[in-house]
């Protein structure tokens, strides 16, 4: 397939010029201007759009889509008394299966082609089952964070055994900030034992605790790369050049962390500090669940503090994203990297004319502005429609499920 005559936005480095794109085999072949077409090449016009990188969730509880917008205004307790201790144990591997995948669909239809899952509703191994069956069935690049409050180590490794093709696994610990020692260590044994990244809430809930859980893991030997720290907003200056020096990463949710009150993004401290960080909706509980608008909050708010730039917010949504994600191939139109891709109009009120296409994308857009969308060389949605099959059907599905689980809560 040939991609021709948009306007390519690259993010490594950040550059945008007119060009096509060639893909081959769901990879990336060529990026230039005016490539030859060989015949049986399918050409898509992508003509006054502009062409990117697909954007990299970070970190998102996709399972909870049939909750969104229900509880605004909230403190951290009552979000954790309403997902952990309410509404959390009613799901059945079947509202699993919906939220999941009615969250990887909305993911897609914002530009979103890869996803950390954050997946901490697998009460069974059929829950586990239902949450995987869902991100594949997507068609989304997703990470699948699995997560469970009793770690074992052949439960993970049958886990381990139902990914493949796009669906990738981490080990998501609760981590030393939330579990004890002795359970954090066998989260930690089981992530080593089958080679998997780890993605963790760390450094979101006061200075102390995130003291006391970065000095676990340094004292466990545990720190290192493709580690991502979710949330972060209380780690100093100190902990941030740990991190950096251990080679990981931070997964910021800039809405949410604010919403809650964990503090300010750490976006723009983390930038400065040699951390990569990428970007995530975490809940759309509380918060948008698109990446335009967390682009736009990290932007807002790293700017008070650093000279944080529209480039910058367009890194962390895409090639920063694949680092937190510890993906390869992800997040950059470079030659070999996978064919993940979404083409966006510009010929739209709020977005037209475009004098700086970075920052069109990151201070003007929203996604109404998604075009088409594509995942390893997969068309996912085009003219602005997800081909996914009956998505109407699937939303009836998500708020059925959604009043059974919330029902007098
Ligand atoms: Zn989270």
């Amino acid at each position: 397939m040939l991609i021709r005559g948009g306007t390519v936005v690259d993010t490594d480095p950040v550059a945008a010029r007119v060009a096509d794109v060639l893909l081959d085999g769901g990879r990336i072949a060529a990026v230039g201007p005016e490539l030859p077409v060989s015949a049986g090449v399918e050409v898509l016009d992508a003509t006054g759009m502009l062409v990117l990188p697909g954007f990299v969730d970070t970190h998102r509880h996709t399972w909870q889509a049939g909750l969104r917008a229900i509880r605004p205004d909230i403190s951290l307790a009552t979000y954790l008394e309403f997902v952990l201790g309410t509404v959390g144990p009613r799901y059945r591997p079947a509202d699993v299966h919906t939220g999941t995948l009615a969250g990887a669909l909305e993911c897609l239809d914002a530009g979103i082609t890869t996803v950390v899952d954050w997946n901490h509703v697998q009460h069974t191994p059929d829950h586990t089952a239902a949450g995987l069956d869902a991100l594949r069935s997507a068609g989304i690049r997703a990470v699948f964070g699995y997560c469970t409050t009793e770690p074992e180590l052949g439960a993970a490794r049958a886990a381990l055994a139902a990914t493949g093709g796009l669906v990738t696994m981490a080990m998501a610990p609760f981590g030393p900030e939330i579990v004890s020692e002795e359970v954090a260590l066998r989260e930690w044994r089981i992530a080593r034992e089958l080679d998997l990244p780890v993605t963790v809430h760390m450094g979101g809930s006061g200075v102390e605790n995130a003291e006391r859980g970065l000095d676990f893991l340094r004292r466990n030997g545990l720190l290192g790369p493709r580690t991502s720290y979710a949330h972060g907003n209380s780690f100093t200056g100190e902990h941030l050049k740990v991190i950096a020096d251990s080679g990981g990463t931070l997964a910021v949710s800039p809405v949410v962390e604010q919403a809650l009150g964990f503090g300010g993004p750490a976006t723009g401290r983390a930038l400065a500090a040699g951390v990569p960080a990428g970007l995530g909706a975490d809940t759309v509980i509380n918060g948008p669940g698109d990446m335009f608008s967390l682009m736009r909050s990290a932007y807002a708010h790293a700017r008070l503090d650093s000279g944080f730039s529209t480039r910058d917010a367009l890194r962390a949504a895409t090639v920063d994203g694949a680092k937190a994600a510890a993906l390869d191939g992800v997040g950059t139109l470079a030659p070999g990297s996978h064919a993940d891709l979404v083409l966006l109009r510009t010929d739209l009120p709020g977005v037209a004319p475009v004098h700086d296409p970075v920052a069109t994308v990151v201070l003007s857009m929203d996604t109404r502005a998604v075009d088409t969308v594509l995942v390893g060389g997969r068309i996912v949605k085009r003219d602005g429609r997800l081909l996914a099959g009956n998505v109407t059907t699937l939303l009836t599905e998500l708020a059925e499920s959604a009043a059974r689980v919330t029902a007098t809560a």
